[in-house]
């Protein structure tokens, strides 16, 4: 694989489209820029394949849908989103991380004594992993969004290319095993069905991989005011 990082974010004022803290942008170029920004970038729609989102469902024991939905992808937008489209009945589908609905950050930003810390950094997706690199690999251009939400300096060291590369590897591998299973659905006649039935065909076809959790069993009555235990 050829692999070149073509840019970073330089960062600076007239670049930046939003509110970050004027010491981000004028500081010194960083070789670790995220440990002081904490999670400008986590307003980005984040888009991943079906395997990402069972490896992370299983990891997490939830079910796909407490953290992620499915949103079609209108014509004009479909070379915008690099992951393979799930054909569906509704259209050329991808699954995104939910936002918060006020905030539009990723529910899985957490604030931690001030700072902004990824809540599943070891399980997150490759679109987060990737960004901000634009990116050249193998001759094709790789843009992982749009780098003026990224507020601070970075330094190009030789040693960050490696993260990357393992990331674009692992990235290939998915795909590759996300387009075996769109073969294996069209083959079931998934184009003219739904979400809901993608999910169950899938579930059954990465059981042995990522088991996803068993439903919990509905909340038992009690009475209320009744006490839940016996003093010794
Ligand atoms: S990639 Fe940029 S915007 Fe995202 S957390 Fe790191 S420094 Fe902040
Ligand atoms: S998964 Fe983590 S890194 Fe990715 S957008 Fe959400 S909080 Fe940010």
């Amino acid at each position: 694989m050829r692999l070149k990082i073509l840019d970073m974010p330089p960062a600076s004022q007239e670049r930046y489209l939003n509110n970050a803290p004027p010491a981000l942008y004028r500081g010194p170029h960083s070789s670790n820029p995220c440990g002081s920004c904490g999670g400008h970038c986590c307003q980005l729609m984040v888009a991943l394949t079906t395997v990402e989102a069972f490896r992370m469902a299983s990891a997490m024991s939830l079910a796909i849908e407490a953290f992620a939905e499915a949103v079609v992808v209108p014509p004009a937008l479909l070379a915008t989103f690099r992951v393979p489209k799930i054909p569906l009945a509704q259209g050329p589908t991808v699954i995104r991380l939910r936002r918060h609905p006020e905030t539009m950050l990723c529910n899985f930003l957490m604030n931690v004594s001030g700072a902004g810390r990824c809540g599943v950094y070891s399980l997150r997706p490759h679109t987060c992993r990737l960004y901000p690199y634009n990116l050249e690999i193998d001759g094709e251009l790789l843009k992982t969004g749009s780098q003026n939400l990224c507020p601070t300096r970075w330094l190009q060291t030789d040693s960050a290319i490696q993260p990357v590369a393992a990331t674009v590897r692992q990235m290939r591998v998915d795909h590759r095993a996300e387009e075996r299973l769109h073969k294996a659905w069209l083959k079931a006649g998934g184009q003219a069905r739904s979400w809901e039935e993608y999910l169950a065909f899938v579930t059954e076809k990465l059981k042995t991989h990522f088991p996803l959790p068993a439903p919990p069993p509905a909340p038992r009555a009690r009475k209320m005011g009744a006490a839940w235990w016996k003093p010794a």
